[in-house]
């Protein structure tokens, strides 16, 4: 905050603009030089806010330590220190510390993940410099750049507002009110508050309506967001319901096992069995049955399939969606763009009861082409006049820039011969929206061009022969009326003033189906999730592109405004749907916000659109929804996959030990060992089912309710029978070897770990026989599964490692023994997959 009454008299809202503009140095029609704001920004820097800063390394380590499971853990180590033991206390210690280390590391790599998401999604801010509007990314904004601030536009920088049309911003990002603020260029008093000068646009608001021009007067760190930002110093989270869910669940457990490590005792004890023993006892079991990979396995799962569905082009902006998108069950997709090419071309002008055909595609205006008749030509002024975009030439492709549908009526008129310069010069206009569906503008001399859905056309001018339009759409072609009215110049050019234009023509234009969206849409419809168009385009026009897709009639939403669309996905997911919708204008935000999956066009998108998603195409295609809900599908199959193979370990660990407690007899697995087992599994198996490739029918199956439990009562079936298997594997071997206490319980650890193997594979499909194997598709199996061989070699052979952990070496008969159980492990795991398929 200001101090001085020099300093408080300098800030810019209490300034008029020109004092604005001078002390800025800048022009408030030309904007800066190119030459000045470069140099600005080199000695200033980017307009970027600072690197987020997390906690710091240190904070984030030791939050690794703020966990009940490691209090049990700390608990156990000081027990075990109290009584003597100070060998197994110091393990149990570094096995708290390796799990610290390995917990942070994963942290760290997925908040990277997510972080790189953000720079997909880079805002663009249009600027003007030497005279001429430019678009540039917002970070090379300096102070005094002059910038234009158009409808669904995020305000790039704190910008001074010189010059306004019905300029609303919503600003609750800074201020928290919802109603958007008006605009005006006005000078307000110096001490007035933020949330009310009226004259300043801050970076991070949203342009909801009107549009206007700003001196930029803050960038970077040095805007009121940067204050913020620097005051509160963000925090990601990677909690979705799931992670919430699994923590609550873990929190449980832990509970319950502490509850049974206390009986064991108990128990132990009033069989007369020495208490230090029990208390041992008690610790194998608490740190066995807690599930401690779990949390971190869930982050990491997500973290990847979050990285896999940006390589595929849909970005994914809150991390929950990522579970949602595998259940999503219809898709409602804009057509222009999202299914076709938004590669508009005029094929046909119709006027005065005569049809001019144009040839050629794409936005190349050049070729010979027939003369046009005069009624012909009106038309083409009129699409010419009424027009906000133009083609350039650029590396020898012509290429729109502006909206495609004006940029094809530029084209078809610069076919025609006609020029800019047949255009008389523009006073003012009533820019397009969705919901008006038509635009107008009015010229020197009064004269109003109106272009737009024919219907909408057909109002004013009252025609009402429809025929030809609806020949026109019925082959798929997208169909405008352009009309002509005398609007006198210092009357006000208003809807009403409109009604009496004179119809000119027609033109119809062409947009190619993407040929990939045709695939996509099939896939998605395999994959048991209904599709359907939903477009402000003409019903002839929408079901003719829809044939392409082999979407049904009653697939297709056509003329449907913004607020019809927030309508259609509260009936929908009324109806039971989880409904991914697409958008891209700012009054699409709200069935954007409201949809289960709000999805933004990355190119076509206004920032509005993009803030209110959950997701966003970068390339604005349908396929890339359809690739987005296979990862999602693959994503939640991963999961599962890790519970399904982490749970029977635990299950076991625990089992072991109150089944020996229980009858009273030796442990078959000592405290540490569990220790061991859980730690080297859990990161370098456990961790490798979060790479597994997408099966093979992830597409071929319906969507799985999002009522459904993450265990269902088959997969706890299967973790019971696991648990029962290990159970008698390791209590058999201990019992039938010959060899000593140590060799015996060596033995029955690495039973443990071979069944863990094997039952990877098992895991690698929860519900096919002879999982997809192959271990190309997912190197870090191979790797993984190495690694813990030469783990279980230095545990059993490693003088040091038998200290540690009370192991010793064995014979090849017992190795035979240790993979013979696996192998029937597994083997029973695929016979009851296979009873199950067979029901
Ligand atoms: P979708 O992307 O869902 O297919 P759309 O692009 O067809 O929708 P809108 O952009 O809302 O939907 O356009 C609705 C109608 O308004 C179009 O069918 C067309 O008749 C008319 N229209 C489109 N663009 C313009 C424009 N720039 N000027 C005047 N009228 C337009």
């Amino acid at each position: 905050m200001p101090s001085t009454t020099a300093e408080r008299e300098a800030m810019p809202h209490g300034m008029p603009v020109h004092e604005v503009v001078l002390l800025a140095e800048t022009d408030a029609d030309t904007g800066l030089s190119g030459v000045v704001a470069g140099e600005r920004l080199a000695s200033l820097g980017p307009n970027r806010l600072p690197e987020r800063r997390g906690p710091g390394r240190l904070r984030r380590m030791l939050a690794q330590f703020h966990n009940p499971l490691i209090y049990v853990l700390l608990g156990a180590a000081a027990l075990t220190a109290a009584l003597g033991e100070t060998v197994d206390a110091s393990v149990v210690l570094g096995v708290v510390l390796v799990n610290a280390i390995v917990g942070y590391m994963q942290e760290v790599r997925a908040e990277r993940a997510l972080d790189a998401l953000e720079a997909m999604v880079r805002t663009e801010a249009t600027v003007i410099r030497d005279g001429t509007a430019a678009r540039i990314t917002s970070d090379d904004l300096v102070p005094g750049d002059l910038v234009v601030l158009e409808e669904g536009d995020q305000v790039p920088a704190d910008l001074r507002i010189v010059r306004t049309r019905e300029l609303r911003v919503d600003e609750s990002a800074l201020t928290g009110e919802s109603r958007p603020a008006h605009k005006d260029p006005l000078p307000v008093p110096h001490d007035t508050a933020l949330a009310d000068r009226a004259n300043m646009a801050y970076s991070g608001t949203l342009v909801t309506t009107g549009g206007g021009r700003g001196v930029v007067v803050a960038t970077g760190a040095d805007t009121e967001i940067g204050h913020v930002h620097r005051l509160v110093g963000t925090t990601t989270t990677v909690q979705t319901p799931l992670t919430r869910k699994l923590t609550r669940f873990s929190k449980l457990l832990t509970v319950v096992i502490l509850g049974l490590a206390v009986v064991t005792v108990v128990i132990g004890v009033l069989r007369g069995e020495p208490f230090a023993e029990m208390v041992t006892a008690a610790v194998a079991l608490a740190v066995g049955a807690i599930p401690e990979g779990l949390p971190a396995a869930v982050t990491v799962t997500l973290a990847i399939g979050v990285a896999r569905m940006a390589r595929r082009n849909a970005v994914i902006r809150r991390l929950p969606a990522v579970e949602t998108l595998g259940s999503t069950t219809i898709i409602c997709t804009d057509k222009t763009g999202t299914l076709t090419a938004n590669a508009m071309t005029v094929r046909q002008v119709v006027a005065g009861g005569q049809r001019w055909d144009v040839d050629g595609i794409g936005y190349s205006p050049l070729g010979d082409h027939p003369p046009a008749p005069e009624a012909v030509r009106e038309v083409l002024l009129a699409g010419l006049a009424c027009n906000d975009a133009h083609v350039v030439l650029q590396d020898d492709r012509w290429t729109a820039v502006g909206d495609p549908t004006e940029a094809a009526l530029v084209v078809s008129a610069l076919k025609a011969g006609l020029t800019a310069q047949d255009v008389p010069e523009r006073v003012d206009e009533l820019p397009f929206t969705s919901q008006r569906r038509f635009m107008a503008t009015r010229h020197t001399g009064g004269v109003v061009y109106l272009k737009g859905a024919v219907e909408r056309i057909f109002e004013f001018t009252g025609s009402t022969d429809h025929a030809a339009a609806e020949e026109l759409a019925v082959r798929g072609l997208r169909v405008l009326a352009f009309a002509q009215a005398h609007v006198p110049e210092d009357s006000p050019l208003t809807e009403d003033a409109l009604h009496g234009a004179v119809l000119l023509g027609l033109q119809a234009m062409h947009d190619p189906p993407r040929p990939e969206a045709v695939d996509a849409v099939r896939a998605c419809q395999d994959a048991g999730i209904e599709v359907r168009m939903i477009t402000g385009d003409h019903l002839g026009t929408a079901r003719a592109i829809a044939a392409h897709f082999s979407l049904a009639d009653d697939a297709v939403h056509a003329r449907v405004s913004p607020e019809e669309k927030l309508r259609l996905v509260k009936q929908f997911q009324a109806d039971g749907h989880v409904v991914a919708m697409t958008g891209d204008g700012v009054n699409d935000a709200p069935a954007l916000r409201r949809a289960d999956i709000g999805v933004a066009m990355g190119r076509g998108g206004t920032d509005v659109a993009k803030q209110a998603a959950d997701m966003v195409l970068t390339d604005d295609n349908f396929s890339s929804i359809r690739a987005a809900v296979e990862e999602g599908r693959a994503v939640f199959d991963n999961l599962r996959k890790f519970i399904i193979w982490t749970l029977p370990t635990n299950m076991a660990e625990g089992l072991v030990i109150l089944t020996a407690i229980l009858l009273g007899t030796a442990l078959p697995i000592l405290p540490v060992q569990i220790l061991w087992i859980n730690m080297t599994t859990a990161v370098a198996l456990g961790l490798t089912l979060a790479f597994e490739p997408r099966e093979p029918n992830v597409m071929r199956r319906p969507p799985l309710p999002p009522s459904l439990p993450l265990l269902t009562g088959a997969l706890v079936q299967r973790i019971l029978l696991v648990s029962a298997v290990l159970l008698a594997g390791s209590f058999a071997v201990f019992h039938l070897h010959g060899g000593t206490l140590d060799q015996a319980r060596t033995v029955a650890v690495n039973v443990f770990v071979a069944a863990q193997i094997a039952y990877l594979f098992n895991c690698r499909s929860l519900r096919d026989l002879r999982p997809h194997v192959g271990f190309r598709r997912n190197p870090w199996l191979p790797a993984g599964i190495a690694v813990t061989v030469a783990l279980q070699l230095l545990f059993t052979y490693l003088p040091v490692m038998n200290t540690l952990f009370h192991t010793a070496p064995i014979g090849w008969r017992d190795w035979a023994a240790v993979v013979a159980l696996a192998v029937v492990a597994y083997g029973v795991v695929e016979v009851e997959k296979w009873w199950r398929r067979s029901r």
